[in-house]
C-alpha cells in the first residue's frame, strides 16, 4: 500500500499508485520477465492483431515449419507466406508487413535476426524506431520493450484501459492509444512497477472486471472505484471486510498468461 504520507501529483497518481499496490498483494508481485523470445514477441505480436491467440501460435508455428527461418521467411514468395498465416484476420496485409519488419532488423544490425541493440538504446529512440515500422503501434512496441528489455514504458490494452476508466484515474475520453502516455506519467519510470502494473490489471480486466457485467462485489478495487460507486454506492465496511484480498486459484481459476 502506498505510504499514509506519501504525496503525488494529482488525484489520478494517487488513484492509479494504490490500484498498483492493490493488485500487486492481490495477484501477487511478479518479477519482470520475458514471455518469449524478443523476435517471437515482435513477429508474433504482429500477427495477433485481431485474431486469437490459438489461431495466433498456429499461423506463427506454420511459418516458421514452412520456412525453417528468419532469413527463410525473408526469403519466402509473399503469397505463399500469406498462406502459411492464413489463420491470422488479414494475411494478405501481415505477410508483407512480416518481410519488411524482417528486412529492416536485417538492415539495422548489419544481417542479424535479433533486437538486442534496443537494450542499448535510450527508450525514445527504440519506440521511435519500432513504431516507424508497418503493423507496430504503441501496445507492440512497449510490450516488446517492456517485457524483453525492461525499459520504462507502459503497454495499455482493453483491459488495462477499461479497468483504469472505471476506477477513475483515466478519463473517460482518453483512447487506447493516447492511455499509453497518460498512464506512463502517473506512475514511476521504473520497469518492474510498470510491468506488475500491466500485468495486474490486464489479469484484472480479464478475470474480474469484465467488460460485460464485471464482478464489483468480489472486487479488492471496490473501495475507491468509480464505477463502483455509481452502481452500487460507496462500498460499506461490511462489502470491504468481505471482499477477496488475495487470488485464490481454486474459487478463482487459473491466472491466464
Ligand atoms: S469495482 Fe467493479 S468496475 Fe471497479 S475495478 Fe472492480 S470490477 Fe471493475
Amino acid at each position: 500500500m502506498p505510504a499514509p504520507d506519501a504525496t503525488y501529483a494529482s488525484p489520478a497518481a494517487e488513484k492509479a499508485w494504490a490500484d498498483h499496490a492493490i493488485l500487486d498483494f492481490f495477484y501477487g508481485h511478479l518479477p519482470p520477465a520475458p514471455r518469449r523470445m524478443p523476435m517471437r514477441e515482435l513477429i508474433s505480436t504482429v500477427l495477433s492483431h485481431r485474431t486469437t491467440h490459438a489461431d495466433e501460435e498456429l499461423a506463427y508455428d506454420r511459418m516458421l515449419a514452412a520456412y525453417g527461418d528468419w532469413p527463410g521467411v525473408l526469403a519466402a514468395p509473399t503469397a505463399e507466406l500469406a498462406h502459411a498465416i492464413r489463420t491470422t484476420r488479414w494475411p494478405d496485409t501481415q505477410a508483407p508487413r512480416i518481410q519488411e519488419i524482417l528486412r529492416r532488423i536485417q538492415t539495422e544490425t548489419g544481417g542479424a535476426f535479433d533486437l538486442d541493440f534496443l537494450a542499448e538504446w535510450p527508450v525514445d529512440r527504440g519506440m521511435a524506431w519500432l513504431t516507424d515500422m508497418p503493423g507496430i503501434g504503441l501496445k507492440t512496441a512497449s510490450l516488446v520493450l517492456l517485457f524483453n528489455y525492461h525499459k520504462p514504458v507502459l503497454p495499455v490494452d482493453a483491459h488495462v484501459h477499461r479497468v483504469a476508466q472505471r476506477v477513475g484515474f483515466l478519463g473517460p475520453k482518453v483512447s487506447v492509444e493516447k492511455a499509453h502516455s497518460v498512464l506512463l506519467a502517473l506512475l514511476p519510470a521504473d520497469g518492474e512497477t510498470l510491468f506488475n502494473f500491466h500485468k495486474h490489471n490486464y489479469w484484472h480486466g480479464q478475470q474480474i472486471c469484465f467488460f460485460l457485467k464485471p464482478n464489483c462485489p468480489r472486487c479488492p478495487l471496490k473501495g475507491f472505484c468509480n464505477y463502483y460507486q455509481e452502481h452500487y454506492g460507496a462500498a460499506t465496511a461490511e462489502a470491504l471486510a468481505a471482499t477477496p484480498s488475495q487470488w485464490d486459484p481454486a474459487a478463482w481459476g487459473k491466472l491466464p498468461h
